[in-house]
């Protein structure tokens, strides 16, 4: 017999269950402080860590918690439902770059890696820059073969967990004469000589959360470094992105449902003409209103997620879902 989209196993009922009360019980409070500070608490990643929301579907003989992919959309959404700035933070090191790694590292990355990112290492992805949004492939990041290892030179722009994180996936072209196909993935730390974190943005959402500019000056990185093949770059970038593109409708999913329980507490406790606005039609309207299309996102979010994990086409649906959370 199938089953329906929402009903989950045991075991990710149990997982949102724990994913649920760390959100309320830890991250709440402190929610308020983080967004007028415009800072992450850092308290709170180490914790991240030893539940396994850093590492939910790296595989346990690397260190990680070889939960599903879906897994990974309940956890963000759970977060996101309380604070989105630790929803982005959890979602970039999952389905960006975790998932990135898995799928494109060699052996000796993933080895190197994966524990990492399991136990303490947080990471990002640099893909975007000033002149380059959803003209990815137009980036201006250079690379240059100096036999035993690469130079990498320009800037990157909006990059999420910049602040945190100690390795990043940066995007850079290797090969200009050859187009994207000279775009290349390579696997950077913090500490390579040449690379800096720039300016901090100042939002006006997911304060909390650092979207910062990387600048390259002659960063050195091993020949070991590179994600993939040389010139398979703009494969992992957009491949990578439509994978990436669950988890932000799982945060949008999140957010949405967050607010609407504030909104729906809200016209319980406030009164008006002498009873509750909850009980005016006009209100009933409107929350019934968004909680369908709430679900209706939750739908199309957990059906993209579900056939991800089945191997199955989802390109279609991840897009889908993602038009569907701008509305
Ligand atoms: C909070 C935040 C966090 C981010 N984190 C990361 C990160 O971790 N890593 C990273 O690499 N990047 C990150 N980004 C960058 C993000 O990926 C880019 O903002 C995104 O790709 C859009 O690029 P852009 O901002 O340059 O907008 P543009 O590409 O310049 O788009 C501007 C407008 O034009 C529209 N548009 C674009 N192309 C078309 C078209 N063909 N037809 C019609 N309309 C079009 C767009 O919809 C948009 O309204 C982040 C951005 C933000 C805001």
């Amino acid at each position: 017999m199938s089953t329906p989209l929402t009903v989950l196993s045991d075991d990710e009922q149990l997982f949102r269950d724990s994913c649920r009360s760390f959100a309320e019980d830890r991250i709440k409070p402190l929610v308020h402080k983080m967004d007028e500070e415009a800072k992450l608490d850092k308290g709170i990643i180490p914790e991240l860590f030893d539940l396994g929301l850093m590492g939910i579907h790296i595989p346990e003989d690397l260190g990680g918690a070889s939960g599903s992919f879906f897994m990974s959309v309940l956890a963000v959404e759970e977060i996101s439902r309380v604070d989105a700035s630790f929803g982005v933070f959890i979602d970039v090191q999952n389905t960006l770059v975790n998932n990135a790694i898995m799928r494109w590292a060699n052996d000796d990355q993933k080895k190197n890696y994966l524990p990492r990112l399991a136990r303490d290492l947080v990471g990002a992805y640099a893909l975007s820059e000033a002149g380059s949004g959803s003209d990815a492939f137009a980036l201006a990041c250079r690379a240059a073969d100096r036999g035993d290892h690469f130079i990498l030179n320009g800037r990157k722009l909006w990059i999420t967990n910049a602040l945190e994180a100690g390795v990043f996936i940066v995007f850079a072209n290797l090969n200009p004469d050859e187009g994207y196909k000279g775009i290349t993935a390579f696997l950077v730390e913090s500490d390579f000589p040449g690379f800096a974190v720039g300016k901090k943005e100042d939002k006006l959402g997911i304060r909390a959360s650092s979207t910062c500019e990387l600048i390259l000056e002659d960063c050195r990185v091993p020949k070991g470094n590179v994600l993939g093949e040389p010139g398979k770059g703009y494969k992992i970038a957009i491949e990578t992105l439509n994978e990436g593109r669950i988890g932000i409708g799982a945060q949008m999913v999140g957010i949405a449902q967050g607010s609407w329980e504030h909104g729906a507490a809200y016209a319980k406790e406030r009164k008006a003409f002498g009873k509750p606005l909850s009980d005016f039609q006009a209100i009933q309207f409107q929350l019934a209103e968004t909680a369908t299309q709430i679900e209706a996102a939750r739908l199309m979010v957990y059906n993209a997620a579900r056939l991800k994990d089945a191997k199955q086409d989802f390109l279609k649906e991840a897009a889908m879902q993602s038009i569907s959370r701008r509305r």
